[in-house]
């Protein structure tokens, strides 16, 4: 198989042909021309498909995979909750119980909230430690048949990392499926479905696109019935993304490589400036050699991911330090080329301290970034 670079440039590129385009532009359709048994178009109205999509969706299914032959597809959502939701909804029914993350993307209490309301039993787990294994144990015991177990690795934001292939294998022996949340590593990063997952779900909002201007979201999975299910859960509800951003973010895919391992990179310099700072606690990254997940998260990450969080000693000192920075927006997301950090607290989701800063590096050059950082540490010290 060829190298990650390699397969990034040409991912879900048809192949060329003379006089055409190095990369199909963006097909703008609500309809196309439908003659006769449209059971037969592979194309016929803009909600069902979009040759833009597929495109998209082959890339990110032959990165999802370990090789070509693999056999995952994906599906596009114009966002991660759009991905997410309808994986969680439309493979779920009433007396079903599924394994949430305790500490994942903070939307998720809501989502779990409308889980519940059609009949689904959830229960919630930390990341790190044992506690998704005692919960799918505990559900067993009760009786209950868990349908789907859900991961965050890492987790957003506490940066917490759990053994995708040994809880596949737990989960598996139960009859549950298994569904990784595979936002802050990308698919160059973590092959969640190569470690034993049934499906791939993120927002490609994050590192994916990586240029902080387009909404998107995908699952990828390997058995054909799972993908039908979740697709038609999508033309029935109609949450599709646009041709445009589709484009985009295939687009930006030709550099994922590079961003990918220039921001783990910048990441890792940074994790190491602050680890040098008394101010600074609970700092995580894992690519950190002292961090307390990076044994595990160096079996089965290649790259550990753009994202820094640490706590400064309170609110005041963390606003002081967001504030000093010339380098790092004050933004939220992550995964952008242009770094950004935010007080989590802020949004009130996230079980964090008042000074937990979440740092999303970008690809500037480290030596700036670093420099810049301390700088800012020096101004908000009281
Ligand atoms: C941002 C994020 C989501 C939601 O994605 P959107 O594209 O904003 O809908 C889901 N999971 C994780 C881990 C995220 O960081």
């Amino acid at each position: 198989m060829t190298g990650d670079g390699t397969r990034a440039v040409r991912a879900g590129l048809p192949a060329v042909e003379a006089y055409q385009p190095p990369m199909p532009p963006p097909v703008l359709a609500a309809h196309y021309h439908l003659p006769g048994d449209p059971a037969e178009a592979p194309f016929g109205y803009g909600r069902e498909n979009n040759p833009t999509w597929v495109a998209l969706e082959r890339a990110i299914a032959e990165l999802e995979s370990p090789g070509p032959e693999d056999g995952a597809r994906a599906l596009v959502f114009p966002s991660g909750m759009a991905a997410i939701s309808a994986t969680l909804l439309s493979l779920t029914r009433p007396g079903d119980s599924v394994v949430l993350p305790s500490d994942g993307y903070q939307i998720w209490p809501r989502l779990r909230q409308r889980a519940e309301e059609r009949g689904v039993r959830t229960h919630t787990a930390p990341t790190g430690g044992n506690g998704q294994l005692a919960a799918l144990r505990a559900a067993r015991e009760r009786g209950e048949r868990v349908r789907l177990l859900w991961l965050e690795t890492p987790s957003n934001p506490g940066l917490d990392v759990c053994d995708i292939a040994r809880l596949a294998r737990e989960a598996h022996a139960q009859g549950a499926l298994v569904a990784v949340d595979n936002t802050l590593a990308t698919p160059l990063g973590q092959r969640p479905l190569e470690l034993g997952a049934d499906l791939s779900v993120a927002s490609g909002t994050k590192a994916l696109n990586g240029h902080g201007d387009v909404l998107l979201g995908y699952v990828a999975a390997r058995d054909p019935e799972l993908v039908d299910e979740i697709r038609q859960w999508r033309t029935v509800l109609g949450a599709i993304p646009g041709p445009l951003e589709a484009w985009l973010a295939h687009r930006g895919l030709a550099t994922l490589q590079l961003r990918v391992a220039r921001q783990a990179e910048n990441a890792l310099a940074v994790a190491r400036a602050l680890a040098a700072r008394p101010e600074v606690t609970g700092l995580r990254h894992p690519g950190l050699p002292e961090d307390r997940d990076h044994a595990l998260a160096a079996r089965q990450m290649r790259f550990f991911g753009c994202v820094v969080s640490f706590t400064l000693p309170d609110r005041e000192h963390a606003e002081r330090f967001l504030a000093a920075l010339r380098l790092v927006d004050d933004a939220t997301s992550f995964g952008g080329v242009r770094s950004t950090a935010e007080r989590r607290g802020r949004w009130g989701g996230d079980a964090v301290p008042e000074g937990f800063v979440r740092l999303s590096v970008g690809i500037e050059d480290p030596d700036d970034l670093v420099a810049d950082i301390r700088r800012a540490l020096d101004a908000a010290a009281p």
